[in-house]
């Protein structure tokens, strides 16, 4: 969660800080396993951790910022200060009065909340920020508030709740080197679970203040984990963010309404096809290819590369008609690779409606099962394609 104190009198706030300073200056915490104060280039985290827990969180930390800071272009600001709770009863009366009462709050609900102090004069520009983040230890849920402390330091304000949040979500995932889905097993299990829900709904959820639920955060996480790494979406996606959180009027009709029914496609195909490891920038739907039905004895060829989701064959197929195809070259899948994969296989797609995939034989007909465009992928499982390698020229004719 994310708020936000525009104070508008410069005396006001020097008080409000010198308030939160006085924790920064005590170093070394009390003896009985009380809080503690470490620090790391970018972070001051109190913390009731182990000397060995906090360190690996600044570690993380640092590096979700740095990937953070690279995708938006622009280094963190300032240190972020954060309260970060294990086990509240380890907090004396007097430690626990050092929180912001909304922070203690959030804490002792199993939360996190981040405040961002804006310093502005009367009806002038927003000239300063600090942000101030406080965050039980579990659940990531440091790593997704400090997300919060980036945009509200850097840019003054952290956008639309579902960009906000999605965001955050997204943020707390990122690891270095890492494109695959990576979301623990219960938000995956949940999503895959359910009706998709409409992305309106997502776009236009308010933030609920008092038990906004995990799996509410976990549609604003979809919807912007597809949004980024999808390659139909993404070089929109970080201007729409920016302008969003510069208060720009804009939002995600603007910036998608003409591509609405090509996200619904992709947000419930994703949904469908999401385990562990998916690579959404691998994917992506191609929107572009022309097909054409075949006459003849013409044919049409392809591309299709085994590290990559479905493939535009170029061919317009027919229903009951028979088609055979020619693939040259080679791909291999990953070594834990299950049976049948590497197999060449097809879906037909028709009015933003997918039928069932099904094996495509090397040199022997094959029936259309419906009318629609062909599309091609080597068969293997959705969250392992970052191993496949190589690729097949795939020709297409009628079987006459
Ligand atoms: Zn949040």
């Amino acid at each position: 969660m994310w708020e936000t104190k525009t104070l508008f009198r410069i005396a006001l706030l020097t008080v409000f800080l010198m308030a939160g300073n006085s924790v920064w200056a005590q170093r070394t915490g009390s003896a009985g396993g009380g809080p503690r104060l470490y620090e790391s280039r970018t972070f001051q985290i109190y913390t009731d951790l182990s000397e060995v827990d906090a360190r690996e969180l600044l570690k993380d930390l640092e590096t979700m910022i740095e990937l953070v800071s690279k995708y938006f272009g622009h280094p963190c600001r300032k240190r972020i200060q954060m309260f970060v709770v294990e086990d509240l009863s380890r907090w004396s009366p007097e430690e626990r009065g050092k929180m912001l009462p909304e922070g203690l709050t959030s804490i002792q609900g199993g939360a996190g909340l981040t405040v961002t102090r804006v310093q502005q004069y009367v009806g002038g520009p927003k000239i300063d920020a600090d942000a101030v983040v406080f965050a039980v230890s579990k659940h990531q849920t440091p790593m997704h508030e400090a997300i919060h402390a980036y945009c509200g330091l850097t840019f003054g304000s952290t956008g639309p709740v579902w960009y906000s949040e999605g965001m955050a979500e997204v943020g707390k995932y990122f690891q270095a080197g890492e494109k695959g889905v990576n979301a623990p097993p219960y938000v995956i299990e949940y999503l895959k679970s359910e009706e998709p829900k409409p992305l309106d709904d997502i776009v236009n959820n308010p933030l609920e203040r008092t038990g906004d639920s995990w799996q509410n955060y976990a549609w604003r996480w979809v919807l912007c984990h597809l949004l980024g790494y999808n390659e139909n979406y993404s070089q929109r996606f970080k201007p729409l963010g920016l302008a969003m959180m510069a208060g720009n009027n804009t939002g995600f009709n603007n910036a998608y309404g003409t591509q609405f029914r090509e996200i619904e496609f992709e947000y419930q195909l994703f949904l469908q096809d999401l385990e562990p490891g998916y690579r959404a920038d691998l994917c992506g739907w191609d929107w572009k290819t022309r097909f054409r039905p075949l006459v003849g004895a013409a044919q049409l060829a392809c591309k299709v590369d085994a590290q990559r989701g479905w493939q535009a064959s170029r061919a317009k197929c027919v229903a009951g008609e028979q088609y055979v195809v020619s693939a040259t070259g080679e791909w291999s899948t990953g070594p834990d690779s299950s049976e049948g994969n590497g197999q060449l296989v097809g879906i037909i797609f028709q009015d933003y409606v997918l039928g069932e995939p099904f094996p495509i034989p090397d040199g022997e007909p094959f029936t259309a099962p419906s009318d629609g465009q062909l599309y091609l992928r080597c068969q293997d499982d959705w969250g392992k394609l970052t191993d496949n390698q190589g690729s097949k020229t795939v020709r297409i004719k009628l079987a006459k």
